[in-house]
């Protein structure tokens, strides 16, 4: 025990030091999203995960979105189980050929209008694993894909971004539409 005690005294902590987060950034696009999906979605967006073949960083920092830091559920952002539930669909890539048709199911079984946001560089455009007997690589190869949140893995405050963006966008364009309807 004295001697775990020394060795522990001798060598200090080796973890890496903990990153230094943007506390006021976490704020800002926060409260930008809070008022998004209160207008919007009624105050709660829905999003379902999908791990369509990832290595599961980019799950570790989903995941994350949850923790009692980022702590998304206050901004109004909720994690359902069943895609029928979901309004927005949050992939992780590559898609994997053993993924392929599980990915089509859940695309159909959510409700319209939604949203499909590809995450990290897999996502994107398959990233490190590409395109193979293996991998159909970027989710946009099996299902439409509204918008991109690059990064391997991206941080929780770029997936917090991408949510607000895809949201923002959507809003903008159901604008636009409803101004040429009157024009
Ligand atoms: S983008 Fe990076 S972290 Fe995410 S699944 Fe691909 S290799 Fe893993």
């Amino acid at each position: 025990m004295l001697r775990i005690l020394g060795k522990i005294h001798r060598i200090g902590i080796v973890t890496e030091p903990i990153p230094t987060i943007d506390e006021s950034a976490l704020t800002e696009v926060g409260e930008q999203l809070r008022d998004h999906v209160g207008e919007q979605f009624g105050g709660s967006l829905a999003i379902r995960e999908v791990d369509a073949g990832s290595c599961n960083g980019c799950e570790l920092e989903i995941q994350a979105l949850n923790n009692s830091y980022y702590s998304i559920e206050r901004f109004g952002v909720h994690f359902v189980a069943s895609p029928r539930h979901a309004d927005m669909l949050l992939v992780t890539g590559p898609v994997s050929r053993h993924m392929e048709a599980a990915l089509r199911s859940v695309y159909d079984a959510t409700p319209e209008p939604k949203l499909v946001i590809a995450v990290g560089r897999c996502g994107a455009d398959g990233g490190e694993f590409g395109t193979s007997y293996a991998s159909r690589g970027a989710v946009s190869n099996v299902i439409p894909v509204d918008g991109i949140i690059y990064g391997c893995p991206p941080t929780p405050l770029d997936l917090m971004r991408g949510i607000l963006q895809a949201i923002a966008k959507r809003q903008q364009y159901s604008t636009d539409n409803q101004a040429d309807k009157i024009a």
